[in-house]
C-alpha cells in the first residue's frame, strides 16, 4: 500500500535517512522500531512529506506520494498523529476533534465521525465541553487519535502514542490499536515499547543510525535476537 524505495532524507546538509525501502501492506499493523535517534520520526516525516527527500521514492497505491503536500494527505486516506500529541490546549476537546476533519470532503462527517470518536473513547465524551489542556496524558493521547480518525483514515501512522503513560494506560491503549486493526485500518506504529509493538504488529521494521537492519513477520521475530540488534551499534 505505501512503499518506501531508496530513500534518503534529513535536515537542511545533515542526511539521517540511508536508502530506506520498507512495505507497509494494507490491513497489517507495521511497527517501526529503533533506539532514540534512529530515524524514526524523520521517517515519518518523510512519508508525510513534512520533510523533502533527497533521494529515492514514496507511493501510494503504486503512485507517487513525493510531492503531495501534507495538508492533502487526509484525502488520500493518510493520516499521521504525530509524537507528543500536539492537541490545541485552549481549545475544548470537541473543537480539536473538529479540527480533524477540516478537509471539504470531511466536513460534512464531521458530526458522525466525532460520535464515533465518542464511541471509542468515552472519557472524550465527558470531557468534550473541556479545554484539552485539562486532560491528563492518556485523555490527551485519545484525543490526539481521535482527530485524526476524524478524517476517516485507511492508513493511520502513529508516533510514539505510549510515550510518558502510565502502563495501565498505555494497556488500554495497545488494546485500542488492535481494535482499529480489527475495523480494517492499515497501521504505522513508531514505538519505545518494543515487546508491545511486536506484540500487536504484523511486521517489524528495526531501524539503526537511520538505516533498515532488520525486516521480519512479527510472529516470526525472536525478541533476543531483536534485543542484541537494537544495541548493536
Ligand atoms: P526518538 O525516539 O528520540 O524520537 P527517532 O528515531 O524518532 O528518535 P528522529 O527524531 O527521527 O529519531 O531523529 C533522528 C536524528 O535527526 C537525530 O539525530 C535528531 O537529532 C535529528 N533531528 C531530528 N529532528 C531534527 C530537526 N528538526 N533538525 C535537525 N535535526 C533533527
Amino acid at each position: 500500500m505505501i512503499e518506501l524505495q531508496g530513500v534518503r532524507a534529513g535536515y537542511g546538509a545533515i542526511n539521517i535517512l540511508w536508502d530506506v525501502s520498507l512495505s507497509i501492506r494494507q490491513g497489517e499493523l507495521t511497527t517501526i522500531i529503533g533506539p532514540n535517534g534512529a530515524g524514526k520520526t524523520t521517517l515519518l516525516r518523510a512519508i508525510m512529506g513534512l520533510i523533502p527527500l533527497s533521494q529515492g521514492v514514496v507511493q501510494l497505491d503504486g503512485r507517487p506520494l513525493s510531492g503531495v503536500p501534507t495538508w492533502k494527505m487526509p484525502s488520500l486516506g493518510v493520516v499521521m498523529i504525530p509524537e507528543g500529541r500536539m492537541v490545541f490546549k485552549e481549545m475544548t476537546v470537541e473543537e480539536n476533534l473538529m479540527l480533524g476533519a477540516f478537509t471539504k470532503q470531511h466536513r460534512a462527517g464531521a458530526r458522525k465521525q466525532c460520535d464515533r470518536a465518542y464511541e471509542m473513547f468515552p472519557r472524550l465524551y465527558e470531557r468534550r465541553h473541556r479545554p484539552a489542556g485539562t486532560l491528563s496524558g492518556g485523555e490527551a493521547q485519545m484525543l490526539a487519535m481521535g482527530r485524526g480518525l476524524m478524517a476517516d483514515p485507511r492508513v493511520l501512522i502513529i508516533d510514539e502514542p505510549s510515550l510518558g503513560l502510565a502502563p495501565v494506560i498505555v494497556n488500554e491503549l495497545f488494546e485500542t490499536l488492535a481494535r482499529l486493526k480489527g475495523e480494517g485500518r492499515t497501521i504505522v506504529l513508531v514505538e519505545q515499547s518494543t515487546h508491545r509493538a511486536v506484540g500487536v504488529a504484523d511486521h517489524v521494521y528495526l531501524l539503526q543510525t537511520g538505516k533498515v537492519v532488520l525486516s521480519q513477520k512479527a510472529a516470526e521475530t525472536d525478541m533476543a535476537r531483536l534485543h542484541d540488534l537494537y544495541f548493536a551499534h
